[in-house]
């Protein structure tokens, strides 16, 4: 594709479709891959806005075809980036934003070297708890079993941030919309210096003590282990 392709992953509850959302509103010429699962629409989710909801058998049927770019199993239901988004965001001219999981990350990395991966972190398990409790009582779906495994997955997936070429640390919400933004702007070559500066602070390779602090907190929280 002749666009950039940006990888954007995070643990659940970790404010990564709040960050999209704010990216979408003060950055242009992104496109946002829909991608495929099998799980069923959540809330106001409409099939083709959130996700091409569809069955098991069709999505097995699409691997078979060779039709994703990535696939994994995610909590027990499949999600897939079809490889039709590469062909339409260069059609319009436009580049693509992936939000897809570190399983499908992981695979678009090796065949797409060139993407630009971030990876959004919660500022600590205690953080994440909270926003995990408070989203699921604003969806009236307060299911502890699903808290508790999200925040243990949570500690796993953040095993790989390492990998990613850039992690932002979600704690002021302002302040990481505008390290997204930057991100992406950099890596556009649209920046101004202090932009440029922003998102170099970001580069997971030039701030490790900041990203070790968050994986601290975790491998010290018994409850995760
Ligand atoms: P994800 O898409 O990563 O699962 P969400 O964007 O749904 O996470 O955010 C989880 C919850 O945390 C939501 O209720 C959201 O409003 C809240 N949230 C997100 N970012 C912040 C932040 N920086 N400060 C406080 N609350 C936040
Ligand atoms: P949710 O069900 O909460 O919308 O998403 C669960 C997880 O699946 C999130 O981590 C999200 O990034 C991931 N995900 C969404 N779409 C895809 C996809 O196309 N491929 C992969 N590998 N993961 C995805």
């Amino acid at each position: 594709m002749a666009g950039i392709l940006f990888i954007i992953s995070a643990p659940s509850g970790s404010g990564k479709s709040t960050l999209v959302g704010e990216l979408r509103k003060y950055v242009e010429g992104l496109e946002f891959s829909v991608s495929y699962t099998t799980r069923s629409p959540r809330g106001s989710e409409e099939n083709g806005r959130e996700y091409h909801f569809t069955t098991r058998e069709n999505f097995e049927r699409m691997i078979a075809e060779d039709l994703f770019l990535e696939w994994a199993d995610v909590f027990g239901n499949y999600y897939g980036t079809a490889r039709s988004a590469l062909s339409q965001a260069a059609e319009h001219g436009r580049d693509l934003l992936l939000d897809i999981d570190v399983q499908g990350a992981m695979q678009v990395m090796k065949r797409m070297p060139k993407a630009v991966s971030i990876f959004i972190m919660p500022p600590g398990p205690r953080v994440l708890e909270t926003r995990l409790r408070n989203r699921s009582v604003a969806e009236h779906m307060t299911d502890e079993a699903v808290i508790e495994r999200r925040l243990r997955q949570a500690h796993s997936e953040l095993e790989y941030v390492s990998r990613y070429e850039y992690a932002i640390v979600n704690d002021v919400l302002d302040t990481a919309a505008a390290e997204l933004r930057a991100i992406v702007l950099a890596a556009r070559g649209e920046n101004d210096a202090a932009t440029a500066t922003l998102a170099t602070c970001c580069q997971t390779a030039s701030s490790p003590a900041r990203l070790q602090k968050v994986l601290d907190q975790f491998s010290a929280d018994a409850s995760l282990r």
